[in-house]
C-alpha cells in the first residue's frame, strides 16, 4: 500500500492513529536531534517528524531527501506542540517509524511555492512542475468545478451533450483555420473546427432540441492579448425558441454558475441594444459597474471658433465624479495617454468645474465662462467634476473615448472586482463594411437571422438590418455570443449572396446545410460561452492560460514540447506535401 491517507486529511481527531503517506518533499528543515519535512500532495501538506534519537539510521537519511523528492511515510500521528493555524493539517504531525524513498528528484528549476521565483517562460516550459503549486492547482480545481456545474445543470434542463467531429470542413467563424492534410485523400485537408457551429445546427434539423457540449474550438488567429490558438467552448443550441427563451435559459446558467463557484447572487441581467452600447461607451461590451456615460457635445461646442471641434463629426465627453483637483501633471499624462499609437487620439480637451462660476478648462480662449458652465450644466457635470473631451470622426471618437473611460476607471479603482455586472448586448448589426474587400462581413456569423423586421432592408439597405444575435457581457469582457440562426434555405442562399459568395460556393461549402434545410429545419438559435474566460472572471484572474493545463505562448507555441515542429521528410511524403519554407 503506498498511502492510508492523504496529506491534507488528518486531524487532531486521528491522534494516536498510524498513517501511511506518500507525497512530494516540500521542504526540510533539520534541527541536529529532529529533521522536519512537509509532504506534499495534491491535497495539502502535513509535517512529517524524523527523531535522532528513535531512529538514527532513519533519520540521517530523512537529513539527505532534498526538494521534490517522492517518499512515503508511515509513523504514528501526533499533536503538535507548535501548532500552525494556517495548515488544515497543522494540529498534528506523523512521527515516522519508516521512510521510503520512492524517487530522487533534481532541484526544481524554481520553488514549488505560491508565490514563485520562477519567470513566465520557465514555468511554462517546467509547466508540469509549476502545476505543483497551490495556487495553479486552486484554479484548475475551479475548472473542474465549473465544467461539473455546467454539465449538472444542463442535464437537469434536458441538454443533451452530442460530441462534434475536430476534423471538419471550414466553418466560417471570421478566423483562419488550421488545416490537416489527408493522408488518404493526397491533396485534401481537414479544417479543425473553429467552432461546432454547422453541426449543432444540423442536430437541432435531427431533432436534439437541446445540445450542449464542452468544446475544443481552433482559431488561428494572431494571438493578440489573452487569445489561445485552442480554447474551450461551452456549445449550446436549442430548437423552437426565440431570442427571449435563449437569453432567459442562459442567464439562468450563468447565475448558477456564479452561486455555485463563487457563492455570488447576480442581479438580473441588465441590457443594452448595441446601438446604445456604442453610443454611451463606444464599446460592445461595455464594463457598467460604473457610470461615465458618454455625453454628447457637438452641438454645444460647435461654433465658437475652436476649429478642431468645429470640424469635428462629434465632440463627446465624460464626467470624471470629484476629480476636479487633477493637476497639471495628471492632466499631461492623460493627454500622453491618449496620443499613444494604440488610442490614436490627437488631444484632449479637459473642463474642470471648480464651483459654480469657476470653470476651468484647457479651451477657454474659445468659451466664455457662462458656455462653459452652460456646458458642465448639459453634461451634468457637479462641483468638483473634471470633464474630459474628445473629438474627430464619430465612431474613431467613441472607441477613443471607451477606452479613456476604461482608463479613468481603472486609475480611480472604479473597477470592483468583487461586484459582477452581467450585461446582455443585443440587436447586433447584422453586417459589417469591410472597405478593403469591397464587400460585407457577418458580424456574428453567415448563419444568424436577422430580425424579422430588418428582412426588408436585405434587398437594398442591408447594412442597416440588425440581427437577432447577442453576447454576454460581464465587467466589460465578452463571456459568451450567440443567436437566433436562419432555417429556411432561401434566406440563408440570399445571406450568402450578400456574403459575396455565388451559389456555387456557397453549394460547395454549405450545401449539406441548405439541403438539411429542406428536411423540416425548425426555428433554432444558440450560444457559446468562452468557458476558459469565465474560469478567469471567476477566478479573479486577468488571464486565461492561468485556467489552461498546457497553454501556448504568444507565438502559439508549447515551450514545453516543443511545438509546432518539422515532421520527417518520410512523413511529408506520406501525406504528398512539399514543403516551400523560405529561409527566415
Ligand atoms: N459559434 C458561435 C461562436 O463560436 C456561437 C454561436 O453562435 O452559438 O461564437
Amino acid at each position: 500500500m503506498h498511502r492510508s491517507n492523504t496529506c491534507g486529511e488528518l486531524r487532531i481527531s486521528d491522534k494516536g492513529k498510524t498513517t501511511i503517506l506518500s507525497g512530494w518533499v516540500q521542504r526540510s528543515r533539520d534541527l541536529g536531534g529532529m529533521t522536519f519535512v512537509d509532504l506534499r500532495d495534491r491535497y495539502g501538506i502535513t509535517q512529517l517528524v524524523f527523531n535522532m534519537e528513535h531512529n538514527a539510521d532513519m533519520c540521517e537519511q530523512a537529513r539527505k531527501l532534498g526538494r521534490e523528492y517522492v517518499i512515503k511515510v508511515s509513523g504514528v500521528i501526533h499533536e503538535r506542540s507548535n501548532k500552525n493555524a494556517k495548515l488544515a493539517t497543522g494540529d498534528i504531525e506523523v512521527v515516522a517509524e519508516k521512510l521510503e524513498l520512492l524517487n530522487a528528484s533534481k532541484t526544481p528549476p524554481f520553488t514549488i511555492d505560491d508565490d514563485t521565483d520562477g519567470g513566465d517562460e520557465l514555468r511554462m516550459q517546467y509547466r508540469y512542475l509549476d502545476l505543483r503549486r497551490n495556487t495553479v492547482k486552486e484554479k484548475l480545481i475551479l475548472r473542474h468545478k465549473l465544467a461539473i456545474a455546467t454539465r449538472a445543470y444542463l442535464d437537469k434542463q434536458e441538454f443533451l451533450e452530442i460530441e462534434t467531429p475536430y476534423l471538419i470542413k471550414s466553418t466560417p467563424e471570421g478566423a483562419r483555420d488550421f488545416v490537416v492534410p489527408s493522408r488518404m485523400n493526397p491533396g485534401e485537408f481537414y479544417a479543425l473546427p473553429q467552432s461546432p457551429q454547422t453541426f449543432k445546427q444540423l442536430l437541432m434539423v435531427s431533432g436534439y432540441d437541446r445540445y450542449f457540449q464542452i468544446v475544443r474550438c481552433f482559431r488561428d488567429e494572431d494571438l493578440r492579448a489573452d487569445r489561445q490558438p485552442e480554447f474551450t467552448q461551452i456549445d449550446c443550441e436549442m430548437a423552437f425558441v426565440e431570442q427571449e427563451d435563449i437569453l432567459n435559459t442562459f442567464e439562468g446558467l450563468t447565475k448558477h454558475l456564479f452561486q455555485e463557484i463563487r457563492q455570488v447572487t447576480l442581479p438580473t441581467f441588465a441590457r443594452m441594444d448595441y446601438a446604445t452600447a456604442m453610443e454611451k461607451y463606444g464599446s460592445d461590451k461595455p464594463d457598467i459597474r460604473f457610470g461615465m456615460e458618454f455625453k454628447d457635445l457637438t452641438e454645444k461646442m460647435q461654433g465658437h471658433g475652436f476649429a478642431i471641434f468645429d470640424n469635428a463629426a462629434s465632440v463627446l465627453g465624460i464626467v470624471v465624479t470629484g476629480q476636479a483637483e487633477y493637476s497639471r501633471k495628471q492632466i499631461d499624462a492623460l493627454t500622453e495617454w491618449v496620443k499613444r499609437p494604440q488610442i490614436g487620439a490627437k488631444g484632449l480637451v479637459y473642463i474642470k468645474y471648480q464651483g459654480e462660476g469657476i470653470v476651468k478648462s484647457s479651451v477657454d480662449k474659445f468659451y466664455s465662462p457662462e458656455t462653459l458652465e452652460d456646458i458642465c450644466q448639459h453634461i451634468g457635470a457637479k462641483t468638483g467634476d473634471l470633464i474630459l473631451v474628445l473629438s474627430g470622426n464619430t465612431d474613431t471618437t467613441r472607441k477613443q473615448l471607451g477606452e479613456l473611460r476604461l482608463h479613468m476607471a481603472r486609475e480611480l479603482n472604479l473597477r470592483n472586482p468583487e461586484v459582477f455586472a452581467p450585461l446582455w448586448v443585443v440587436d447586433f448589426p447584422l453586417l459589417e463594411w469591410n472597405a478593403d474587400d469591397n464587400r460585407f462581413f457577418a458580424m456574428h456569423h453567415p448563419f444568424t437571422s436577422p430580425k424579422p423586421e430588418d428582412i426588408h432592408l436585405l434587398e437594398n439597405e442591408a447594412g442597416k438590418a440588425r440581427a437577432n444575435a447577442y453576447d454576454l457581457v460581464i465587467n466589460g469582457v465578452e463571456i459568451g455570443g450567440g443567436s437566433i440562426r436562419i432555417h429556411d434555405r432561401a434566406l440563408q442562399s440570399q445571406m450568402f449572396d450578400i456574403l459575396g459568395f455565388t451559389s456555387e460556393e456557397a453549394q460547395a461549402q454549405f450545401g449539406f446545410l441548405m439541403s438539411a434545410f429542406e428536411y423540416g429545419a425548425p426555428p433554432h438559435g444558440g450560444i457559446a460561452f468562452g468557458f476558459d474566460r469565465l474560469c478567469s472572471m471567476m477566478g479573479g484572474s486577468e488571464t486565461i492560460r492561468d485556467y489552461i493545463a498546457f497553454p501556448k505562448n504568444n507565438s502559439g507555441r508549447d515551450v514545453m514540447i516543443d511545438a509546432p515542429a518539422k515532421i520527417d521528410e518520410k512523413q511529408l511524403e506520406e501525406l504528398s506535401i512539399k514543403l516551400n519554407v523560405k529561409p527566415s
